[in-house]
Parts: C-alpha cells; sequence; structure tokens
C-alpha cells in the first residue's frame, strides 16, 4: 500500500464529513473477507459481481485477494443521483453479461441501506436460477433496513449516518478518497 497523507476532514458541497473508517481499517477487514470467502468457495468457480458505481474500489481491492477459480462481471443501478437519501426507486442501468444458471454468484455491494436495491439485484439474478447467491458488502446500516436481505458477508455495521468515499459519492464526489467519511450534521436528509 502506498503512503498517503491522513485527511480527517472534508466539505462537500458546503457539509462537512469527518474521518470514520481509515483505509488501513477497510484494508484490512477487506483481506479477512476474501480470506472467508477463498475457504468458503475453493473449488466452486464463482462469480463476483460487482454493483456499480459504489462498489467498485472495494470490488477491485476485494477480488485481488480472491486467489481460487473466479469470474467477475458488473451490474448498474440507479443511483440516489445528488441527493442524499434515496429516491425509492430501483431501476436496471447496466444489466448481467454472464451465464447466471448453475453458478454460484456473489454479488459485491458498497453499502447495504435499506436493502431495497439488494432485494431487486436477488431477484434478478434468481430468475436466471444460479446454484448459490451470496452478499457481501462493504457497510451495513441495521438501523435503516426495511427488507429481509441475508447478508454473507459484510465489512461494519454503521449508524444510519451519510458517508462517502472509498466508491461512495455525495452528488458524484468523493468516490476518489482512500478512507470513509461520515456526515457531521445528523442523519441523512
Ligand atoms: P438501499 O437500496 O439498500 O436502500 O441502498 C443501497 C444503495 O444506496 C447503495 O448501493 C448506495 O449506492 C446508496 N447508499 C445508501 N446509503 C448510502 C450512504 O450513506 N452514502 C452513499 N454515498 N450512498 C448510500
Amino acid at each position: 500500500m502506498s503512503k498517503s497523507k491522513i485527511i480527517n476532514k472534508i466539505k462537500i458541497n458546503k457539509e462537512t464529513f469527518d474521518l470514520y473508517l481509515t483505509e488501513k481499517k477497510i484494508q484490512a477487514r477487506s483481506r479477512y473477507l476474501a480470506s472467508k470467502i477463498n475457504k468458503k468457495f475453493a473449488d466452486k468457480d464463482p462469480i463476483f459481481i460487482c454493483v456499480l458505481n459504489g462498489a467498485f474500489i472495494f470490488f477491485s481491492d476485494l477480488i485481488r485477494h480472491i486467489n481460487i477459480d473466479c469470474e467477475v462481471d458488473f451490474l448498474k443501478l440507479s443511483s440516489y443521483g445528488d441527493a442524499k437519501i434515496s429516491s425509492g426507486n430501483v431501476t436496471l442501468i447496466k444489466d448481467l453479461n454472464c451465464e447466471v444458471r448453475n453458478r454460484n454468484i456473489i454479488m459485491v455491494e458498497d453499502i447495504v441501506d435499506t436493502g431495497l436495491s439488494m432485494r431487486y439485484i436477488k431477484n434478478l439474478v434468481m430468475a436466471h436460477h444460479p446454484k448459490s447467491f451470496s452478499v457481501v458488502t462493504l457497510l451495513i446500516k441495521p438501523d435503516s433496513l426495511k427488507y429481509d436481505i441475508k447478508i454473507d458477508y459484510f465489512g461494519f455495521k454503521i449508524p444510519n449516518k451519510f458517508v462517502v468515499g472509498y466508491g461512495l459519492d455525495y452528488a458524484q464526489k468523493a468516490r476518489n478518497l482512500r478512507s470513509i467519511y461520515q456526515l457531521k450534521t445528523n442523519g441523512k436528509a
């Protein structure tokens, strides 16, 4: 890992975000999650599916710690746009490009908030009859969950506050940051 200066506070559109999860913590957890997946899916040739855009950095870090035979694919859903709360609608922007039938599918998400997106994804994938369906997400907001979603692997449980960095955006900004930052003022709205 290249050394870089730790930024403790950032501003986006006049909102302040404080450092919440450091790069070091995230990297250690990604390695741990990958080691669990390597054990569980050895000889199962899984397909890892990255949910764009938010998961692209977590996905690329996680996948480089995967040392078993595997494939990758990408799915893109509608985003929050420029807001900090979900519109409550999910639309598919880019569909899968792989043969799902009878394969072990591992979805890789940045964050599960209400669970609406993951429920949508699960329905989409299950319609193609995979052998198994698993979910790995870097972050989960347990207090925000509205749908009964099984999360097989998670990085961190976090409070119901808006976060950015490490792939996660606010109005398309901050995806490039190495750490995760939490909105200073209360709540998501
Ligand atoms: P859900 O459908 O579970 O309510 O929301 C999932 C999606 O909402 C995530 O993939 C992510 O794009 C977005 N999201 C949820 N919470 C946050 C957050 O705190 N920060 C950012 N940047 N995006 C979020």
